[in-house]
Parts: C-alpha cells; structure tokens; sequence
C-alpha cells in the first residue's frame, strides 16, 4: 500500500484543521458572491471546548462544498482544503485498493452508490452517442438478476433498455449460455452497445459476477461494451479479502468501479465513491455549469466536503492493515455461522470472502426471521431467501442467539 497509512490522532487533527482553515472563512471573507455559508450559529451549537477533540464536527460547522470533479482540471478555491482530503481519499481507493496507475484514474464522492451507478451509466450513454452517433434505442444495459434496484433507476431516467441475465440459484453465477443467447437476440433485434453492471458482491448474497464472463461473449459477438463493477457494498471487503481478486483497473475489461463507504465503512450517508479511467467522465460535462469555478463532471451539485473528510479519517484512522485486521474479524465471525449452519443441516449460498450468508427461507420459521431482523429477498410473494450480515455490531453472542432459537424451531 503506497498511500494508505495509518495516522495518530493528533496527525489526524493536524491535517483537518489545516484544510479547514484553508476553507474560506466566512467571518472575515471577502467572497460576497457565493451563497454558502457555515452552519446558523443562531440554531446549532458551533462552538464550545467539546470541538477540538471532535474533527469531524468541526467539519461540518465549517460547511465546506466539494462540488465539481478534484481529480482533472481547476475546483473552486474556497474549498481547497477538503478537496485535497478528497483527492487523498480517491487516490487510496484508485491506486491502493483498485490497482490504477498513477494519474490514470478519474473519480468524486457521490451521494451514494445509486449515484454512482447511475454516473457510470451517463458516461457510457453520452461517450456510444458521440463516437458512434449511437440512438438510445441501440444500447442497452446488462446485468444479473441479482443486481441492486439503483440500475433500473439509471435505465429509467436515460431511457436506455435494461435486460436482467439470470443465474443459477443455488451458486448465484451468470448462467453462460442463456447470456450468449440473450446477446445474441438483443443484437438480431437492433441493439449494438452495451454497458455491463458487474456486481462485486450482490446486496443479497454477497455474490460476485465474473465480469470477464461478460467481456469474452460481447468479445465474441464483437460489439463494443462497457463494464462497471457496482461494489457499493463489497468494495472495502472483497479486494481486500481476496488478494487474488482481478476486478481491479488492471483488468482491461473494467472502465468504472462504485464503492458506498457508508455501508461497511460506516460513514456518514452520502459517501458513495465513483471511480473511473481517464477520459470517461468528460462524457458528462455540463457546459452551462459556468459558476462554478472548474468543471461539473457529477451528477450531484453541491455536496458536503465534512463527508468527503469522514471518510479521509476513517480510512487514515485504521490504515490498511488496521483495516484487513477488521475485515477479518467479520470474516471470522461468518466462517463461525456458516459451521453453526453445517453442523444443522441448514442450506445457504456464502461467497467465501464476503460477510454475507443467505440461508434458504425453508429452514427459517418467519416469526424468527421477524425476531432477529434477518432480510428476506422479497417482502411480496414467494421469498427463497433470508440475509445475515456480519457487521461490526453482529456479534458471535447474538448470532448465537439466532442459531439456539433455529435449533429448537
Ligand atoms: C446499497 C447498494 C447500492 C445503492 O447504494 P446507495 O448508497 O443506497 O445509493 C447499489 N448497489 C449495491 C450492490 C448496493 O449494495
């Protein structure tokens, strides 16, 4: 890891407070025309000794606006200092994590990963359109039937047709050949380009998509695609937990890659990360976006520089192996369910790097389901499937809890 360290609290403190004060301030300032302000001091309690120790909350009075893109061309210069915080942030993801190489990688903090898949989807529509002359009828966009809702959403508002490859039920993989055969129809009735949603583990089962299964049938059927990797939720897991992962940028098929740090990193809402190659996310500039000093490359306006310094802090508070240290821990407390299941007989789909268990609805009674909180796949109709989530608050104790009531049940 060339950029993610792990820093002192003080070092921590040192560094917000320096990129704070490179924020405007809006006591003294002479910028009359922006209409931003620190938060109302007449409502919210903005000052008091409770604030030095507390970073983030500082952040947040500061109010600091990282709107724009801060990985290509100008940003505006009253936020200087949480955009730097940004730029840090996307740098780790894209270098450290996702393998890119130096300077090869645009990317922001978006609202979330619906944001970010939707961005991706943007680019990929605008880019068929310029170099191709592309109608909106002749793309369209492939995932699984596992993929997040967030997709349909994209489709919906760029108007570009959705089709869902099934997979198999009990591993959760793509199904080959019915893809084969579903690019195969989609091309005979007029479809040429095609944006993949590859999942980096699904948010029902942690599954994830091979998206080089992908990349050799549209390879094949030589049409040119496009793939994201949606790892909203397994983006700070899976990488991690399997070394030999290739859903990094060193893989020529990938173009863009989603990652929430307000699922397993436990950020504030409204930290999604869209990552991308260079020379993609110029296929959405607003033109007219002329206020603003730099480009608008995001879907999202204004957006919170506090959030993007939440997430700086939590990646430099643990640094990587403090990281891996905890992903393991849940990795731990998954492989202990998971033996819990065995020993009962009970049938679930686990990947084996990911937190995620999903146990077959059949051997879960539905009050106990209600009880402990475990998601089913469907709240109408039939539903197979029932979630445990190892996250840092679900401990071997409550799982225990879960596992002697399913005994007796
Ligand atoms: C949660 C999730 C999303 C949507 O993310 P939001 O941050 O809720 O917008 C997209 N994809 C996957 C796989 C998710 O788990």
């Amino acid at each position: 890891m060339k950029y993610w360290k792990k820093y002192s609290k003080e070092k921590l403190i040192a560094r917000i407070d320096e990129a704070l004060a490179s924020t405007i301030d809006f006591q003294n300032s002479k910028h009359l025309g922006y209409p931003v302000s620190k938060l109302d001091e007449n409502v919210f309690n903005t000052s008091g000794a409770f604030l030095k120790d507390s970073p983030l909350l500082k952040s947040f009075i500061s109010n600091p606006n990282n709107i724009g893109c801060h990985t290509l061309g100008k940003s505006e210069p009253a936020f200087k200092g949480s955009q730097e915080l940004e730029k840090e942030v996307i740098k780790v993801l894209a270098v450290d994590i996702f393998k890119a190489k130096e300077n090869e990688y645009d990317g922001y903090i978006a609202t979330g990963g619906t944001e970010a898949n939707i961005q991706a989807l943007w680019i990929y529509r605008n880019l068929y359109k310029k170099e191709f002359n592309a109608t909106l009828d002749e793309m369209v966009i492939l995932s699984s039937i596992d993929t997040h809702y967030s997709v349909n959403k994209g489709s919906n508002l760029l108007s570009v047709d959705n089709v869902q490859i099934p997979v198999d039920f009990n591993t959760r993989e793509l199904i080959t050949e019915e893809l084969d055969q579903i690019v195969s129809n989609l091309i005979a009735n007029g479809k040429k380009y095609f944006m993949v949603i590859s999942n980096m583990a699904t948010t029902m089962f942690g599954s994830v998509d091979n998206p080089d299964v992908y990349a050799e049938i549209l390879t094949k059927h030589k049409v040119p695609f496009k793939i994201h990797v949606d790892g909203a939720f397994g983006g700070f897991i899976y990488p991690i937990s399997n070394r030999k992962s290739t859903i990094n940028f060193e893989n020529p098929n990938l173009s863009s890659i989603t990652i929430d740090a307000h699922k397993m990193l436990q950020a504030p809402y409204g930290t999604g990360v869209f990552l991308c190659r260079k020379n993609l996310i110029e296929n959405v500039l607003t033109k007219e976006a002329q206020y603003v000093d730099g480009m608008d490359l995001t879907i999202v306006g204004s957006r919170s520089g506090a959030n993007a310094i939440a997430v700086w802090m939590i990646l430099f508070s643990y640094g990587y192996y403090g990281w891996f240290e905890k992903i393991n821990t849940l990795l731990l407390r998954t492989e202990w369910f998971c033996n819990q299941l065995d020993d009962l007989g009970i049938e679930y789909y686990r990947n084996e790097f990911m937190n995620i268990v999903t146990l077959k609805s059949a051997y879960v009674p539905e009050d106990l389901a209600k009880k402990f909180g475990v998601v089913p796949q469907t709240h109408e109709g039939d539903n197979h499937w029932y979630k445990v989530i190892m996250m840092d608050h679900v401990e071997i104790d409550d799982l225990l809890k879960f596992i002697n009531e399913l005994k007796v049940s």
